[in-house]
């Protein structure tokens, strides 16, 4: 069995994956797909989201305000803290630093993302963590105020020193379907390094879908491709390789 450590099912294209999320879970769970992780990106959209997680025994959810949302909406901590202790949210996030696309709101970014990680301190959860062109100040952020519930770096598209970096600190990195697109060598070479015990493979559907599905939504049912290429990539089975990141994934997540 195969986990998606990552997607956001209130945000699929229906119309590209039979009509409905219970027809996208069950497209995935036909593919092996045993476990979901559904991330928030906004605590606006949490109530709508949770009653897709509610109906589904497979699926998780977390609860968090993604770097690339609306920053002068601005973050509202105890909101956040009363989500994060809700028991049916296993982490918090998605939050993080996303200079790439949005370097004006950098400091906005910076503060809310540590206080996601104070919370998720407090709250002993581990942080969903979306970095992208700020190696630099999301190291050093978590280093200061990560808690030793540790997270995980989703959609890892950066350099083998900052996984090593991250690992050492007790976190994990997952790998989307960025992996099997023709220019990312450099990160092939950093998937291969990757501690075995230390890898996920998640979707982050609807975005980012993988070859041979390029161009199209992402769905869930997906990671599949992205544990089978990164399977070939190591020289391992596609069984050993699920059954490491489930492994992974459970004992981060689900503390089991
Ligand atoms: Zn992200
Ligand atoms: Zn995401």
């Amino acid at each position: 069995m195969i986990v998606d450590s990552h997607c956001h099912l209130d945000r699929l294209d229906l119309t590209q994956c039979g009509g409905s999320v219970d027809k996208a879970l069950q497209q995935a769970r036909n593919q092996g797909v045993s476990q979901f992780l559904c991330v928030g990106i906004s605590l606006e959209t949490l109530p709508e989201m949770m009653t897709i997680v509610d109906q589904h025994d497979d699926v998780y959810a977390s609860a968090g305000f993604h770097p690339l949302e609306d920053m002068r909406k601005g973050l509202d901590a105890d909101a956040l803290k009363r989500w994060a202790l809700d028991d049916r949210i296993v982490a918090v996030g998605e939050t993080g630093l996303d200079y790439f696309y949005a370097k004006e709101s950098a400091e906005s970014q910076r503060e809310h993302f540590i206080t996601h990680l104070k919370i998720a301190a407090e709250v002993d959860k581990p942080v969903i963590i979306h970095s992208r062109d700020a190696r630099e100040d999301t190291l050093a952020a978590i280093n200061q105020y990560a808690g030793s519930a540790a997270g995980v770096l989703h959609c890892f598209t950066d350099t083998w020193p900052m996984a090593k970096k991250a690992i050492d600190e007790g976190f994990y990195v997952s790998i989307s379907g960025i992996v099997t697109f023709r220019n990312a060598s450099e990160l092939r070479d950093v998937v291969k390094k990757i501690p075995l015990d230390r890898l996920m493979v998640e979707t982050d559907s609807p975005y980012l879908a993988p070859v041979p599905h390029r161009g199209k939504s992402n769905q869930p049912a997906f990671v599949r491709e992205v544990a089978q290429y990164i399977a070939e990539l190591r020289g391992i089975s596609l069984n050993e390789l699920a059954e490491a990141t489930t492994d992974n994934f459970q004992r981060l997540f689900l503390r089991s």
